[in-house]
């Protein structure tokens, strides 16, 4: 901390009364508990560049001097004021993983996504020492970093060590909280573990965040002694004092769109081709899937969040599951989107994290207080969580996580923490099936690990099956092998000085696997649709999709029909034809929008929704996990058993079942396949061995 040399009282008091009067004025009146008083950092640069320079170099100084100097400000009511002065908009944010011995205890602004928040509490900052022998009082000023300064000796008995008593009501305490942040995925080139960076905050900063949050935090740097089993060490561990802390309002503030890329964003919007381009961009190194593909493009654009007058928020966000058979690029996929995606999140279901895919509240490593720790739907707040192995997932996220589907936020209750985290992202799930193959006659809820009502929460669901297939199977591998030849050329020429491979053969060989818009551009385009274009649907457009949700209910009306569609189908049409508009960057929903999004959905639900046995569609299948055809036998079964129990005395053979059964033309298999069913829901149990009753 170098001495002051332009800072001190006199200026700051120059530089408020020109600058802040009105403010101080205000602050001088306020009832506030915590006042602060904010300065914007480039008012200091105009007042005084040296001023500012020796605010970032020795901040602890010279902030003493500006908040001793709020009592010197003339004001028309005489009041001594006791404030912090919070400095915001500090220039040159400092990512993380660059900070440096230099930058200790400067002034510095730090950005990131709020990882874990401790309660807020007490601490004490003046501690009041009562001497028992004399009853003197001393006051020791406590100077953070954790530990409890305590007098040893009292000037009563400079020989004799003292015995002190605290005293609560004499001592200063602030509200003081603690918080982890972590650098923003949009930072981290492949495969990078995010870093993290501890921050104290008191007073009005106290209880300020939210994890999940993204925030510019600007404080002094610190360091701190590392001690181990044999005492202090060499080494030193950092964290930050926080002075002020800005909240990142806008969701694609970190993706930046300069005047040349926003020329390139609209020249590219007004390609007849755009749509196409868009959905070849989208992992060109993984062969086919145009479906899903054509699915995440429209996620990626997202439809419009909409807040009703009643205050009800209605998702925009569009959810996409891919379920399928182990080898098949749905990892790979997912990988893709993640670097895609602004705000995207990698998150495998069985993933070890404490805080788990949701949120979580955790034991501190540090000082056993109990923290919120945001997972990756929190952290992907206004992005894409991409979860892997989603069907491995823990309970208890299996149970956050309709919550967080639907209402895009998460509560946690535990441990005295109670707190609701927004979550408002798109989730790209991926899942295997239970057997390891996916069997194309059994229905989606039944083979995978999850509940039906959490299926029914995707917009979109696509089974992927790997059957051997000629043509198929040999696109896939020529194009696999292009790609790896085209890597093999590359890593040549790269690494062997006298490669005989030329810059243009690369080239070449890469076009295969290059997609037509670059991802760092497609990430901006993204990002700007999103910022600007909220497309508004047309009357024909509007006809159309309640065309299309009448026809498909239709379908299902009288008595034995199954349900085709319901309503939560519908609120997905509209999401998907908004995003298609996204894409062009359109104002309008037009009906090739809603024809588009007819399209990619009667694809998923004709692959996910069919009743196996009448061929139908049937979204209780999805949705209930049983077609109605199944739902009919299961009735008549239960209602055959209740009819032989009378004449079998409560104890029914399986073979009696099954002769009455066949007579009604169900076959010995699925007598045994639904009587097993029923015994495992509870509905009828086994009196002896090879016997049903109803339960
Ligand atoms: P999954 O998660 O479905 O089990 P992975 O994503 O781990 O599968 O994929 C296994 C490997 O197979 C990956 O290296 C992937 O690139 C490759 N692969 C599978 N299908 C394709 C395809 N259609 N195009 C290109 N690569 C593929
Ligand atoms: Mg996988």
């Amino acid at each position: 901390m170098g001495a002051s040399v332009i800072s001190n009282t006199t200026k700051w008091k120059e530089f408020l009364t020109r600058y802040y009067k009105n403010q101080i004025g205000q602050l001088a009146v306020s009832e506030a508990k915590n006042k602060a008083l904010v300065i914007e950092f480039p008012h200091i640069n105009r007042f005084d560049v040296r001023l500012a320079e020796e605010l970032m170099a020795s901040p602890d100084a010279v902030l003493a001097h500006a908040e001793e100097a709020l009592s010197y400000v003339d004001l028309p009511v005489k009041k001594e004021i006791a404030a912090r002065v919070r400095v915001v908009r500090v220039p040159q944010k400092t990512q993380i993983r660059d900070l440096r011995s230099a930058d200790v205890n400067r002034l510095i602004a730090v950005e990131g996504t709020v990882r874990k928040i401790t309660d807020v509490r007490p601490r004490i900052i003046e501690a009041a020492f009562e001497c028992a022998r004399c009853k003197n009082v001393t006051i020791i000023p406590q100077e953070g970093a954790g530990k409890f300064i305590e007098p040893t000796y009292c000037s009563c008995n400079e020989e004799k060590k003292g015995v002190f008593r605290l005293l609560y009501k004499e001592s200063r305490f602030e509200d003081y909280q603690r918080i982890k942040i972590q650098e923003s995925p949009d930072e981290l080139k492949g495969g990078e573990q995010p870093q993290t960076l501890d921050i104290n905050v008191s007073d009005d900063l106290a209880g300020l965040v939210t994890p999940g949050e993204h925030i510019t935090v600007n404080g002094v740097l610190r360091s701190a002694q590392k001690v181990n089993r044999d005492g202090k060490t060499a080494y030193f561990d950092i964290y930050m004092d926080g002075n002020a802390i800005e909240l990142e309002e806008q969701e694609y503030d970190e993706v930046e769109i300069t005047p040349e890329d926003e020329e390139e964003i609209l020249r590219l919007a007004k390609d007849p081709h755009v749509y196409d381009k868009i959905v070849g961009s989208i992992a060109p190194s993984i062969y086919g899937y145009e479906e899903v593909k054509e699915a995440i493009a429209h996620q990626l654009f997202s439809g419009v969040v909409k807040t009703l007058p009643d205050g009800t928020r209605i998702r925009g966000d569009i959810h996409v599951l891919l379920v399928g058979d182990p080898g098949i690029a749905k990892s790979q996929i997912l990988r893709y989107v993640v670097k895609l995606a602004p705000r995207g999140v990698y998150a495998s279901g069985k993933s070890a994290s404490s805080a788990g895919l949701t949120a979580a509240a955790v034991k501190d490593e540090f000082d056993g207080q109990w923290t919120l720790e945001a997972g990756a739907l929190v952290l992907a707040d206004k992005g894409v969580a991409a979860i892997d192995e989603m069907d491995k997932m823990k309970n208890e996220d299996r149970s956050s996580l309709h919550e967080g589907m639907e209402s895009q936020t998460i509560s946690v209750a535990k441990a005295g923490i109670l707190a609701t985290l927004k979550c408002r992202c798109a989730i790209l799930g991926a899942a295997n099936p239970k057997l390891g193959r996916f069997d194309e006659f059994g229905s989606v809820s039944e083979q995978i690990n999850m509940p039906p009502s959490l299926i029914s929460r995707f917009d979109l669901i696509f089974i992927l099956v790997d059957r051997p297939e000629e043509r198929k199977d040999a696109n896939i591998a020529g194009h696999i092998l292009k790609s790896h030849y085209a890597g093999e050329l590359n890593e040549h020429r790269k690494n062997i000085t006298t490669s005989h491979v030329s810059e243009d053969s690369v080239k070449k060989a890469m076009m295969v696997i290059q997609p037509e818009i670059e991802p760092k551009m497609l990430r901006k385009y993204v990002a700007y649709a999103k910022r600007k274009v909220f497309p508004i649907m047309s009357q024909e457009a509007r006809d159309r999709i309640i065309g299309f949700y009448l026809n498909m209910r239709k379908q299902s009306e009288g008595e034995n029909a199954s349900i085709a569609i319901t309503a939560r189908q519908l609120e997905g049409l509209v999401r998907i034809s908004e995003a298609s508009a996204r894409m062009r960057l359109s104002d309008r929903v037009e009906p090739e929008d809603v024809d588009r999004t007819i399209r990619i959905v009667t694809t998923s639900l004709r692959q996910v929704g069919i009743d196996k046995e009448t061929g139908k569609l049937d979204i209780d299948v999805l949705t209930v996990g049983v077609a109605k055809s199944q739902r009919e036998r299961i009735k008549s079964l239960k209602h055959i058993i209740e009819e032989l129990a009378r004449e079998h005395d409560g104890a029914v053979p399986v073979e009696a079942v099954i002769d009455r059964a066949a007579e009604a033309g169900m076959t010995k298999d699925k007598v045994e396949k639904e009587l097993k069913k029923l015994k495992e829901i509870g509905e009828i149990y086994e009196p002896k061995a090879g016997h049903v009753n109803l339960s």
